[in-house]
Order: C-alpha cells, then sequence, then structure tokens
C-alpha cells in the first residue's frame, strides 16, 4: 500500500495528522508531507483513516 498525497490540493487542514499522526506529517505551515515508500501494514488502517479525514481529497490510497 501506498499513501499519495496531491499537494496542489492539500489546504493545510491538518486533519490527516490528527486523524494519524503516526503516519502523516505537517510542514511548518502545516501542510501535509510526503508519505515515503509502502505503509507497514501496522499503519495501513491510519492511512485510510486519513485519507477519510481529509476534507480536499488530497489523499489517496494505493
Ligand atoms: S487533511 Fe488534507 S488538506 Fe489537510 S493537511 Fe492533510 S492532506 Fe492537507
Amino acid at each position: 500500500m501506498k499513501v499519495r498525497i496531491d499537494t496542489s490540493a492539500c489546504s493545510g487542514h491538518a486533519r490527516c495528522a490528527a486523524a494519524a499522526p503516526r503516519l502523516f506529517r505537517l510542514d511548518e505551515d502545516g501542510y501535509a508531507l510526503p508519505v515515503d515508500g509502502d505503509v507497514p501494514e501496522e499503519l495501513q488502517q491510519a492511512a485510510y483513516d486519513g485519507e477519510s479525514a481529509c476534507p480536499e481529497r488530497a489523499i489517496t490510497v494505493e
């Protein structure tokens, strides 16, 4: 599983990091940083939680 973040759609709501802080991190302006590599099995639910939490639909789980 991979997580793709559309940085052009991200508006810095920080809801992804609030919903799944172990997976989603923010830059100093509050925008989501890329999630590199494969998501470990123990964080896969966190990936879906972040995807659901983003009001801009900027997060895609693939
Ligand atoms: S919830 Fe969506 S819009 Fe907000 S910081 Fe995360 S990816 Fe960006």
